[in-house]
């Protein structure tokens, strides 16, 4: 028999996940209605693409478990999202619109050209109004023909529980640090160490880790607050500022580039717009992503650093109370974490991780970055 489970393999972790699905195709039972919870990043969306792949694979029945075989023209065209039986429904702006909802109607209508399934991943649909919920929920109630719904959530307690009871419920874990690390030294070539500290810092979210992975930056990034936190405690508040400075302006390089990137594709959108009036509107819609993108960048930025900071700090008291070298999160740095387990002190230590606590609260009642980061390292000065 021919093993050839490529699409689900390459999912990480959620195989119980996996499973449920396969055997819902397996037995006939796949139900009209999915919600995809958990949290954001985790994998939900991977797992749908694959789902929907799995549900309309032209070489299904050659495949063991009716796995998607990932190859044919259906599991191609689904990966690439231009499969026309498969529609992908992202927020437009802030949320999913009763437009998108009547769009969808009129969809679900349409004979299939030649799929089994008509699929609909809806993400973010926890961004839908109820206006917009109701809608769906008539759609969902009587679908006209062998239609699939994905909705996929980070909070689905936002969805009217009258959607909420009409899907077949899968809730998705944060990934298990093993998983990550594994697949962080796979696909990245990092070392186990740099690998176990960045599955460390992202919490079990896979598309934390592949942005700390693929941000080249990450461990020059850290080396800047290891600077910080080595230099905090004897210097003046002038150099303290600079410190401040520094890491933000490590920030706001890679802001830079960023925008850059925005601005090419702008330009290109322009470009290929086909006259003024729409060249302008959509001009206007991008500006506003890019805006909301950066600002999103820019908070996860500064989040990371302060990350950063309470694990560097919680492996120094960690050290301090002669704990194992291997539970340290910054373990590819165990040398570095000593010195500053001995400088720091079990006491300031501990409430360093109150003043990194703080910090966050402030970045996330609209402090400015800054203002929060110069707060923090003057905390930790007194401390
Ligand atoms: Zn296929």
């Amino acid at each position: 028999m021919e093993n050839n489970n490529s699409l689900w393999q390459e999912i990480i972790g959620h195989r119980d996940i996996l499973s449920r699905l396969k055997n819902a195709i397996n037995q006939n039972q796949v139900a009209h209605a999915y919600l995809f919870s958990g949290p954001k990043g985790v994998g939900k969306l991977s797992v749908a693409t694959r789902f929907a792949a799995a549900l309309n694979c032209e070489l299904r029945d050659n495949t063991l478990d009716n796995s998607p075989c990932g190859h044919c023209i259906s599991c191609k065209n689904i990966l690439k999202r231009t499969h026309r039986d498969t529609y992908f429904i992202q927020p437009e702006g802030n949320a999913i619109t009763i437009a998108q909802i009547r769009d969808i109607r009129k969809l679900v209508q349409l004979k299939n050209y030649g799929s089994e399934y008509k699929v609909i991943i809806i993400d973010e649909a926890d961004t839908m109004n109820r206006p917009a919920a109701n809608s769906l929920l008539k759609i969902i109630e009587e679908p006209p023909g062998p239609v699939v719904f994905i909705l996929i959530a980070a909070n689905h307690e936002t969805l009217p529980l009258t959607i909420v009871s009409r899907c077949r419920l899968v809730t998705f874990q944060r990934l298990r640090l093993a998983e990550i690390k594994n697949f962080l030294i796979a696909e990245f070539a990092l070392e186990p160490d740099s690998a176990k500290t960045i599955a460390f810092l992202s919490r079990g979210i896979m598309a934390k880790a592949i942005d700390l992975a693929a941000d080249n930056n990450f461990f020059k990034r850290r080396e800047r607050v290891i600077e910080a936190i080595s230099e905090i405690k004897d210097t003046g508040p002038g150099r303290l500022s600079l410190l401040a400075e520094n890491l933000i302006q490590h920030i706001n390089r890679e802001l830079a580039r960023v925008k850059e990137r925005q601005q090419k594709y702008l330009d290109k959108l322009v470009e290929q717009s086909t006259n003024k009036t729409h060249a302008g509107r959509i001009k206007k819609q991008q500006s506003k992503k890019d805006k909301r993108e950066l600002a999103r960048l820019e908070r996860s930025a500064f989040d990371d650093i302060l990350t950063n900071l309470n694990s560097i700090y919680r492996d120094a008291v960690l050290l301090a109370v002669g704990g194992d070298d291997n539970l340290t999160a910054n373990i590819d740095i165990v040398p570095e974490l000593k010195k500053i387990a001995t400088a720091t002190g079990i006491a300031n230590g501990l409430a360093a991780g109150s003043h990194v606590r703080k910090a966050r609260e402030m970045l996330y009642s609209n402090v400015s970055p800054e203002l929060a980061l110069e707060y923090l390292f003057f905390s930790l000065q007194e401390a």
